[in-house]
């Protein structure tokens, strides 16, 4: 038995491992491991992707505000994303048609050989898959999305483009609604800040989560559009999860409409950007 210890501003986390069974240095450095309580992890330049265990918690975190927000999100795009958990989600909206570009093909491979979290979603008729930086993808894009999902790693030279102010006003054009992961507001305070200095949009929310395999289990999400409102009706917003059928093991509507609610400290934070 070993550990994999991923360690963060003077704290970590170790997670018991049974032993590795893929590594891969590609444009980034890719390992996949066999747990003993977490099932498969993937882990991208030292840090914490996924887990099977908890990957769900954060993946319909991700997804479902955003896409309940709008009452028809039949365009999709994805951007990261290699593992195919937030397109399967996004799947159980049944849209027209989802673009997930995502800028490492090996994440892509490597994950649906050794873990498997997609169940199929990147294989479906309405999916396609662009390698391609997501940032390039957006400045050159002309055309409309009903929602834009970001889900990029930690910021680091391959996904330092993804918290860009330029990112992130190509998304505000070309979207309804957009939703970014954005960091551990606790302590990732420096990555959570850029994310909140660059994110500009009219109508901009933040909501948290709890995903316990990412530092200190505090995880947050920023929403933001420049043609919508972003409404907390949980009425409506029940509605629509009922008439999709969407099945959970962590979203609610009732989840969802509470996680916009903000400790004192962190409303205070946001207040600032
Ligand atoms: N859930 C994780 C988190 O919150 O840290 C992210 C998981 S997912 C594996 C992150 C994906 O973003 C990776 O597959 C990575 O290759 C991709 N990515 C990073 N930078 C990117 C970029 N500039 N354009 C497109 N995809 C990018």
């Amino acid at each position: 038995m070993d550990w994999f210890i991923e360690y963060y501003n003077g704290s970590g986390l170790m997670i018991k491992v049974k032993g590795k069974i893929f590594e891969k240095r590609s444009l980034q450095h890719i390992q996949i491991f066999e747990t003993v309580d977490f099932g498969k992890m993937l882990v991208l330049d030292g840090k914490i992707q996924l887990t099977e265990r908890d990957e769900a918690f954060y993946h319909e975190m991700l997804v479902h505000p955003a896409m309940l927000m709008h009452e028809n999100p039949s365009k999709v795009l994805v951007i990261g994303g290699g593992d195919g958990g937030a397109v399967r989600e996004v799947l159980k909206h049944d849209p027209d048609e989802v673009l997930m570009v995502e800028i490492d093909k090996d994440v892509i491979e490597a994950c649906r050989k050794f873990v498997g979290i997609d169940r199929g979603a990147l294989e479906d008729k309405r999916v396609s898959v662009i390698n391609e930086d997501g940032v390039e993808f957006v400045r050159n894009a002309d055309e409309h999305f009903d929602v834009i999902v970001v889900d990029g790693t930690d910021p680091n030279p391959v996904s330092q483009s993804l918290v860009s102010r330029e990112f992130y006003s190509h998304c505000g054009r070309i979207s309804d609604y957009f939703v970014t992961q954005s960091q551990s507001p606790f302590i990732q305070r420096e990555y959570f800040e850029a994310i909140l200095r660059n994110a500009q949009f009219e109508n901009r929310r933040i909501y948290i989560g709890f995903v316990p395999t990412y530092p200190l289990g505090l995880w947050s999400y920023l929403m933001g559009s420049n043609k919508r409102k972003i409404e907390l009706n949980v009425e409506r917003i029940r509605d629509r999860f009922e008439e999709r059928r969407i099945e959970t093991v962590y979203y609610t509507p009732e989840v969802h409409v509470a996680s916009f609610s903000l400790p004192k400290w962190l409303e205070d934070v946001v207040r600032r950007f």
